[in-house]
């Protein structure tokens, strides 16, 4: 399929000193409002997109080709919405209380990769448990692991006994009562201390709990958790100091009560209304509608040794109310930005999402946009990620086809390069030259 000598070569050269890279796309597709080319050379230096030369033009010196001449080239694709320091299995509630922050690590280090693998080369990490996450973004960023660009919230901001408060559902004697530290905060003062305690530690959004969730053990529903003044806090705060705020929320007062306060997106909508519609349209807020998350509990809730019954209600309910949310809210224009929520379902995964919002009423076109130039643009990286055009990072995805014609081509990736070095070749996992630490 692609050429294996020009592949060997680029395994066999020390990949971060490169000067110039060149990578010929059979077909580019530089985002999708645009035409498709052929026969494109992308020009790369530094991890960004120096030049696009049409078939023919002349090349200057260089240091490696990639020949992806048989390929379909496109940006690589944004998931707004995982959480890479876990993956939701029968013992993820004994493992929140007996893994090691370093084993919470090493396990993150492969999540990425997975993901990346997969053709994601920027994530928002919406929720952490540990530091973990901030220590594998440098470490991705630094050049010494493969993985995804990544923009990490850390904890959730959440009100006690909420969606995210990371000690319901264990032994009280177990657990200090959970803080700011942990992301857990009521009342004005604290919430606007959590948002700020989030951003000492790195964050690079934030994310806010304003309803009920599916996979919290409280019989608390999924509606408003925090009351206004403390939306209007942590939102405040978090664009003072120049962070988006993501908001879980299933039910509609939770979800207008966020987007009422100026939330940038709602992450999940599943119990969306007329006037939660309204007030999207109305605010400009992107709905992130992680369809496979959705799927995905509505499966395990069919055994019952996966969840506990509270949680098992409540997973068969939000799985099929997602589907219609969405294709209601992308028919009254709404704003979609792709999203899966893996860390529910299996890192690597996150391109089963496309044929969900197919399945859900989104167009191709409208479901690939949603992961290239609309999340980029929720995310506040509409001049670096999301096209491939020049000054842009060179995060590309390689399929066989055009995924227009046969959406579920996106889950099989040929190639995927981030920031010019490739992560996938030929399908295959390819080694992997770290960048040294500077001395
Ligand atoms: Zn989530």
């Amino acid at each position: 399929m692609l050429t294996l000598l020009l592949a060997a070569a680029c395994l066999s050269s020390p990949a971060p000193q490169a000067e110039f890279v060149a990578v010929r796309c059979g077909e580019f597709w530089p985002e999708p409002s645009a035409e498709v080319q052929s026969n494109v050379v992308l020009l790369i230096r530094e991890g960004k997109i120096q030049q696009v030369l049409a078939a023919g033009e002349q090349l200057p010196p260089l240091d490696q080709v990639h020949d992806l001449s048989e390929a379909f080239v496109m940006p690589g694709w944004i998931d707004c919405h995982v959480h890479l320091t876990g993956e939701l299995s029968r013992k993820s509630r004994l493992e929140y209380v007996t893994l090691s922050e370093a084993a919470v690590t090493l396990r993150t280090v492969m999540h990425a990769r997975r993901t990346v693998e997969a053709g994601f080369t920027t994530v928002r990490d919406l929720g952490a448990d540990t530091g973990a996450i901030f220590a594998v973004r440098d470490s991705i960023q630094r050049g010494e692991i493969p993985g995804p660009h990544i923009l990490a919230a850390g904890s959730a901001v959440t009100p006690s006994g909420g969606h995210g408060d990371p000690t319901h559902g264990y032994r009280e004697t177990l657990f200090d009562l959970p803080g700011i530290s942990s992301g857990v905060a009521d009342g004005v003062s604290q919430c606007r201390a959590a948002v700020r305690h989030q951003v000492r530690r790195g964050a690079d959004v934030i994310k806010l709990t304003a309803t009920g969730g599916v996979l919290s053990e409280t019989a608390a529903g999924t509606d408003q958790q925090f009351f206004d003044d403390e939306l209007r806090a942590i939102i405040d705060t978090a664009h003072m100091l120049g962070r988006r705020v993501a908001a879980h929320a299933h039910g509609p007062t939770g979800m207008a009560a966020a987007l009422r306060a100026g939330v940038d997106s709602i992450e999940h909508g599943s119990f969306l209304n007329q006037e939660c519609l309204a007030l999207f349209l109305e605010k400009g807020a992107w709905l992130v509608p992680t369809l496979h998350a959705g799927q995905t509990v509505l499966t395990y809730a069919g055994d019952p040794d996966w969840f506990p019954a509270v949680i098992a209600r409540k997973a068969r309910m939000v799985g099929p109310v997602m589907m219609r949310s969405l294709g209601r809210a992308h028919k009254a224009g709404v704003r979609i930005a792709f999203g899966t929520d893996c860390g529910v379902g299996a890192h690597g995964l996150n391109a089963e999402e496309f044929s969900l919002m197919v399945r859900a009423g989104m167009s191709p076109t409208a479901a690939l946009t949603s992961a290239t130039t609309g999340a980029a643009e929720l995310c506040g990286l509409a001049e670096s990620h999301g096209k491939l055009a020049p000054g842009y990072a060179a995060d590309l995805v390689a399929l066989s086809a055009d995924p227009r014609g046969d959406i579920g081509l996106t889950e099989k990736p040929l190639a995927v390069m981030r920031a010019g070095r490739l992560a996938l070749w030929e399908g295959q996992r390819i080694a992997w030259n770290e960048v040294q630490p500077k001395k």
